[in-house]
C-alpha cells in the first residue's frame, strides 16, 4: 500500500524539498548511492571490479526543465568516462542514461535527448564500453525506443531496457530478441495505470517469466536485472534450457541491494552487473528504492525520529 504513495511523493518539488534538506537523509541515502562526485564513486568502482563485479554507472538525475541541465547531465556523464579511461575496465564498466535527464520532456525533446546522448554513446565506446538507456514512466517510451534504433545503427551494443509490468512489453520483447542487441528486463519501478500495467505482483512476476523467456530463446544479450531469488533461479533454468553459455546473459542488481547475491553469483562464473549510481541530484532514484520495500521507509522514518 506504501508504494503508490512514495512513487508519487518521488513526483513532488515540495517533499523533494522537505527530504533532500532533512539532516539525517544522508546516511540512509548512503546505502544506495555511494558518492555524490566521480572522486567520490571510483574507489567504490575500483572494490566493485576488484571483487570480480562489473558495474553499469549511473549520473543521478531526472526530469530536468532547462537545455543548459540537459547538457550539464551529458557534460557529468563525459566527465565520468573520461576518468574511466585509465582504469581500462571497457565493458566491465558499462553506462546507464535516463533519457530525461538528457531533455527528453522539453520543447524539442525527443531530438535534444538524442544530441546529448550522442557523444555519451560515442565517447563509452571510444573507451570499448557502452550505454544502456534506462525505462522511464510509460508516456516516453516511444521516444525511448526510437532514440534507441537510432543510436543502434552507428552503435550496435547500445542496451535498453523493458518493464515486465507494461502490457506492451511482451511484443517489445519479441522485436528485440533480435541478434546483437543488449536488453535489461526489469519489474519497472515507476507508478503506471492499471490501464497500461499490471498492479498485482503475481500478474508482474508472471509476465516477467514470459518475457524472459522470449529473450532467453531469442537471439540477443539477455540481462536480467531483478533482485528476486525465485526469479534468478528461473533465470538460470531458462538460460540452461535455451542452451545459453555463462557469458551469453548477465545479472543485474543495484548497489546496496542483497551485496552478499552479487558476490554469490560472481563466484558461481556468472557475469554480475551492479548499477552504481552517484550524484547529488538523487531525490527520485532514492524515493523509487524506499519504495520497492517498505522496511527500507521504516529504517528511513525511525533513523529521522531517533536523531
Ligand atoms: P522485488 O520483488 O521488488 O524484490 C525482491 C527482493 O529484493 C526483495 O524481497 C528484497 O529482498 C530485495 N529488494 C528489492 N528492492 C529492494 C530495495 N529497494 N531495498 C532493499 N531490498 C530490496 N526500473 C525501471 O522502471 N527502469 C529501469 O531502467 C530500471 N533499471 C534497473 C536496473 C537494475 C540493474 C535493477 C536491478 C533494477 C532496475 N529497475 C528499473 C528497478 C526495477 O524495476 C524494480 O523496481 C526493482 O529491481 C525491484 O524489483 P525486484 O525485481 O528486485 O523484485
Amino acid at each position: 500500500m506504501l508504494g503508490p504513495v512514495i512513487l508519487a511523493a518521488s513526483r513532488s518539488d515540495r517533499m523533494r524539498r522537505l527530504i533532500s534538506a532533512a539532516p539525517v537523509t544522508k546516511q540512509v541515502v548512503d546505502r544506495f548511492i555511494p558518492g555524490e562526485t566521480v572522486d567520490g564513486v571510483l574507489p567504490i568502482v575500483r572494490q566493485l571490479t576488484d571483487n570480480g563485479l562489473e558495474l553499469t554507472m549511473d549520473v543521478v538525475g531526472e526530469d530536468i526543465t532547462t537545455p543548459e541541465q540537459a547538457e550539464a547531465a551529458r557534460d557529468a556523464y563525459l566527465e565520468l568516462i573520461d576518468r574511466l579511461k585509465p582504469l581500462e575496465l571497457g565493458e566491465r564498466a558499462e553506462m546507464s542514461v535516463k533519457l530525461s535527464m538528457f531533455g527528453q520532456a522539453l520543447p524539442g525533446g525527443h531530438e535534444l535527448a538524442l544530441a546529448n546522448v550522442r557523444p555519451v554513446v560515442e565517447a563509452a565506446a571510444e573507451i570499448g564500453t557502452t550505454v544502456t538507456l534506462d525505462a522511464e514512466d510509460h508516456t516516453t517510451l516511444d521516444s525511448m525506443f526510437a532514440i534507441h534504433e537510432e543510436l543502434r545503427k552507428d552503435f550496435p551494443q547500445t542496451g535498453c531496457v523493458i518493464q515486465a509490468y507494461l502490457f506492451r512489453t511482451e511484443e517489445d520483447a519479441r522485436r528485440l530478441a533480435a541478434a546483437g542487441s543488449r536488453v535489461r528486463l526489469v519489474k519497472g519501478a515507476y507508478k503506471e495505470p492499471a490501464e497500461v500495467a499490471y498492479q498485482q505482483k503475481h500478474e508482474i512476476d508472471k509476465a516477467y517469466v514470459r518475457i524472459l523467456r522470449t529473450l532467453m530463446e531469442g537471439e540477443g544479450y539477455p540481462m536480467i536485472g531483478s533482485h528476486d531469488p525465485r526469479l534468478i533461479a528461473i533465470a538460470q533454468e531458462l538460460a540452461r534450457t535455451a542452451g545459453r553459455k555463462l557469458d551469453e546473459y548477465e545479472f543485474q542488481m543495484l548497489y546496496g541491494i542483497r551485496g552478499e547475491e552479487h558476490l554469490r553469483l560472481a563466484a558461481e562464473g556468472h557475469r554480475m552487473r551492479v548499477y552504481t549510481a552517484y550524484g547529488t541530484d538523487w531525490y527520485g532514484y532514492f524515493m523509487r528504492r524506499l519504495a520497492e520495500k517498505p522496511a527500507n521507509l521504516r529504517f528511513f522514518a525511525r533513523s529521522m525520529i531517533t536523531k
